[in-house]
């Protein structure tokens, strides 16, 4: 299996007989647009960057992992399996209810080379709150506006090919205590959170998720993100070489890797 990161929380996934994205996002909306401005996926910048895929895995509806789903879909083809709420939002922007597949905590997923196991998760709070939740609201109509991304359920994946174990933690807290070869951890989560979740599912190789500054182009070279404080605090960027220093103090016998952007990795079995 090989994996690639795509930046924000994007992953692609390749095994022999197919390959699956997950939460890809390639518009990259200026902050100042954010708060005023409706969000329109950059078709362009989507069809640029979109490689081939089957499927599509959406953790959950915030702009940063869905906007970008219709016309990632459109393109591949590719099946969306993502939760109700985020099907609803995705039936308004457009995607046709025959290529969607509602999941929930639970279910398991057999997706050609990969079986999916999909776990639900706390979403982090930033400044005391979880942004954007609830249910969405009535009679949404595009374009849309980023605080009508609104979620109920964040979903983690365990993605499993070849005999390899990849969890894709979307949170940083009471992520599921499954065994797993791959960690792809919060580059945010602090070195508690870290300690909780190296010893709980005993990874032989880490990536950090979610690390680059999802408000740079692609185009431009990678950045640490700007990280929300989880209470109130100073606004400050991810520490990548701290993280890494935390994840060895926890998990000494792991490799700890930041990827570069769309740079295919070979995860082999052991
Ligand atoms: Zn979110």
């Amino acid at each position: 299996m090989e994996i690639q990161y795509l930046g924000t929380a994007g992953w692609y996934f390749t095994a022999s007989g197919g390959a699956l994205l997950i939460d890809p996002y390639f518009t990259r909306v200026p902050l100042r647009r954010l708060a005023f401005g409706p969000l329109v996926p950059d078709a362009e910048m989507v069809r640029r960057y979109t490689p081939p895929a089957d499927w599509i895995l959406v953790s959950h509806s915030h702009f940063d992992h869905l906007l970008d789903v219709p016309v990632v879909a459109q393109i591949t083809g590719a099946e969306v399996y993502a939760s109700r709420q985020s099907c609803d939002l995705l039936r308004v922007l457009g995607v046709p209810p025959k290529q969607m597949r509602p999941i929930a905590a639970g279910n398991r997923l057999a997706l050609g080379p990969f079986t999916v196991e999909v776990y639900e998760v706390p979403h982090r709070q930033m400044i005391g709150r979880i942004p954007a939740y609830g249910p969405l609201r009535e009679g949404l109509a595009p374009p849309l506006r980023a605080r009508d991304y609104r979620m109920r359920e964040l979903f983690s994946f365990r993605v499993e090919a070849g005999g390899v174990r990849v969890l894709v933690a979307s949170g940083v807290e009471r992520e599921p205590p499954v065994p797993t070869d791959v960690l792809l951890v919060g580059a945010d989560a602090s070195r508690a959170q870290l300690a909780r979740i190296l010893s709980a599912v005993q990874p032989r190789l880490v990536l950090p998720n979610h690390w680059d500054d999802m408000f740079r182009p692609l185009s431009e070279p990678a950045r640490p993100s700007l990280q929300m404080p989880q209470t109130l605090g100073l606004l400050r960027r991810v520490d990548l070489v701290a993280w890494s220093a935390h994840v060895r103090e926890h998990a000494p016998a792991a490799r700890v890797l930041v990827p570069e952007r769309f740079r295919a990795y070979d995860i082999r079995a052991k």
